[in-house]
């Protein structure tokens, strides 16, 4: 297959906002295309070349692609940054240059999808002395060979910013459409949420159809894509909805980390399936020597601890772990983790999804023996809305956020990947005006003035909703941040910055930088009111207003364990507000 024929879609797509017809248009790319292309396809379009949880991350330093640029289209880096300082995409940039520099195409060879593909995984590979060389060559060579509209995707693609605005719902919706029907959908969704492999997914579906799917399984090593919960602001609703009875958990503020054990072979997933496994040693120990049994699949959450007073500190103490490679022990003595394990979704052989939840909490317990680093979740089951408060009051008296109720009815399987009202969340957030911090994302910023001339001012903020898959402003976002923060922030987000509005972000206002929906911010307000400036749920109360958060302030936490959709939601949101307004 011709890279061509690949960014022909690119740019079909580019030039929709529709997602119906984005998802027409991938459908029509996956069944024209050899079953054998398919998995690289997914992973191009999606801007990675292997699944998430592979260790092999795309995103070429911005110096290191300048000068590469410079040299394949043999002009100067100077004329190359000024370019790019104007323009603010390196694929536009890209483009332009091989419009107006290209003499020749002599000696070029046509690209194939195969070598794009191959040597884009040979500069994410290599690493060490002369890695520099060789990913400039690589990727020059490619340059070489690219028409101008061509380098304009290897560009992106190769410094980390693909951005199509293809969700993996759209691919989800376009596999299914192309190799079965638009209604098989939850099925080709099951596969990728055992997996989260998409890339695999599709090229079992195109080779031997919906059958094929059957035989892609939960395995150890294969992270599962994280079950998540709703939320509800009392406990008579939750009793309600869980049909008067559910198992309530201690919901620690730490971090969720899927453990896959294989022996003595131990790996550790975050909620965003990254591996975590370098960043802790010690819960790596501590889970090995607890495990009883030959190979397993835990869930739990780890968080941090006082080791004068064993109090539980806040998730933030833990976020300091993951960055810091290279002092891993001494982090290990600042802050040492306990693991609190929650779930259990498969043990010896077995997948244990399916399976209510009381039966996976059996399977936990035989499997595990505690110890002082690794407990289970503080877990009772209730009935009664007053066992529940007191319950609740003993959690955040335990230093944990609230409580986490979970059905133990007959269906209460571990969904990979769904957000339901199998789990919901009850936190002490909800009793009070906004108290409750939300985690919005940053989909653009505006320029400061005064004491902050040259910095953003401000950053406009927006929740998820999850209904229509688009994000929906609701603030922005000035205080909180702290001098360095503020310095640090237009370099932080660079790498996200669009030329212009992302298309699936709704806005009313006009941002002087747009972002692509990425970073995840921490905010607290003071109170939900309604704003005709903002989009979050438009309509929704009143029909010319969407809600707004009011003085809202940056907590100081980058929820970098979060994706844009695990964001706070419109949904949540709004119902946050309904709450408030009854009181
Ligand atoms: P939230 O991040 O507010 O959407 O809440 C969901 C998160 O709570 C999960 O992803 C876990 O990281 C965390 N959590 C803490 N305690 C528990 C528990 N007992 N069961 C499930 N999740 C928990």
């Amino acid at each position: 297959m011709l890279y061509k024929d690949l960014v022909r879609v690119y740019e079909a797509i580019e030039s929709t906002s529709s997602r119906l017809e984005m998802t027409e248009i991938l459908a029509g790319l996956f069944r024209s295309s050899d079953c054998a292309h398919i998995r690289r396809i997914v992973y191009l379009t999606q801007g990675t070349l292997v699944p998430e949880f592979y260790p092999e991350k795309l995103g070429l330093a911005d110096k290191l692609y300048l000068r590469t640029l410079a040299m394949a289209a043999g002009t100067k880096e100077s004329e190359v940054r000024q370019l790019w300082a104007k323009e603010g995409d390196p694929g536009t940039v890209t483009e332009r240059m091989f419009q107006s520099k290209r003499q020749t195409t002599l000696f070029s060879r046509p690209l194939t999808l195969d070598r794009v593909y191959d040597s884009l995984l040979k500069i994410a590979r290599s690493e060490g002395s002369g890695s520099q060389e060789l990913k400039m060559r690589l990727l020059a060579d490619l340059l070489h060979d690219a028409t101008p509209v061509e380098a304009r995707y290897l560009a992106r693609i190769a410094t980390g910013r693909m951005r199509l605005g293809v969700a993996t719902q759209t691919v989800l919706d376009s596999l299914a459409q192309a190799f079965a029907t638009k209604a098989d959908k939850p099925v080709v969704e099951r596969a990728f949420n055992v997996t989260s492999d998409l890339g695999m997914v599709g090229e079992v579906l195109c080779n031997e159809g919906l059958e094929g799917l059957d035989r892609l399984h939960v395995t150890v090593g294969n992270p599962l894509r994280a079950m998540l919960a709703e939320r509800l602001p009392s406990p008579e609703e939750i009793l309600e909805r869980m049909g008067g009875r559910a198992m309530f958990e201690y919901k620690y503020d730490g971090l969720r980390v899927q453990a896959h054990i294989d022996g003595e072979r131990i790996k550790l997933y975050s909620r965003r399936l990254e591996d975590l496994t370098g960043g802790f040693p010690d819960v790596v120990e501590s889970l090995r020597k607890a495990f009883r049994g030959k190979s397993a699949i835990v869930e739990g959450e780890c968080v941090p601890v006082d080791i004068n007073t064993g109090e539980l500190l806040p998730f933030q103490e833990v976020s300091h772990r993951r960055g810091r490679k290279h002092d891993i022990t001494a982090a290990m003595e600042e802050y040492p983790v306990r693991v609190h394990l929650f779930d259990c979704l498969y043990l010896d052989g077995e997948d244990l999804t399916e399976l209510p939840l009381p039966d996976r909490r059996t399977a936990l317990t035989r499997c595990i023996e505690v110890s002082e680093e690794v407990r289970f979740s503080e877990a009772r089951v209730l009935d009664d809305v007053e066992d529940v408060e007191r319950f609740f009051t003993e959690a955040l008296t335990a230093g944990c956020e609230g409580l986490m109720a979970k059905s133990i009815n007959d269906d209460s399987a571990y969904r990979a990947g769904a957000r339901g009202y199998q789990w919901i969340k009850y936190k002490r957030e909800y009793r009070s005006e906004m108290t409750d911090t939300v985690d919005l994302v940053v989909v653009g910023a505006f320029h400061g003035r005064g004491k902050r001339g040259g910095l953003y001012g401000a950053l406009l903020m927006a929740t998820y909703n999850s209904e229509t898959d688009r994000f929906e402003t609701a603030c922005k976002l000035g205080s909180g941040f702290d001098d360095a923060t503020l310095a640090a922030l237009p370099e932080m987000l660079d790498r996200y910055r669009l030329p212009q509005r992302h298309p699936r972000v709704d806005s009313r206002m006009s941002a002087d930088v747009w972002f692509e929906p990425a970073a995840v911010l921490e905010v607290l307000g003071a109170e939900l009111s309604l704003s005709p400036i903002h989009t979050c749920a438009f309509g929704k109360i009143r029909e010319d207003a969407g809600l707004a958060i009011r003085f809202p302030r940056f907590t100081g936490a980058f929820r970098d364990d979060k994706m844009p959709r695990d964001a706070t939601t419109t949904q949540e949101l709004l119902s946050m507000y309904e709450k408030q307004r009854k009181k």
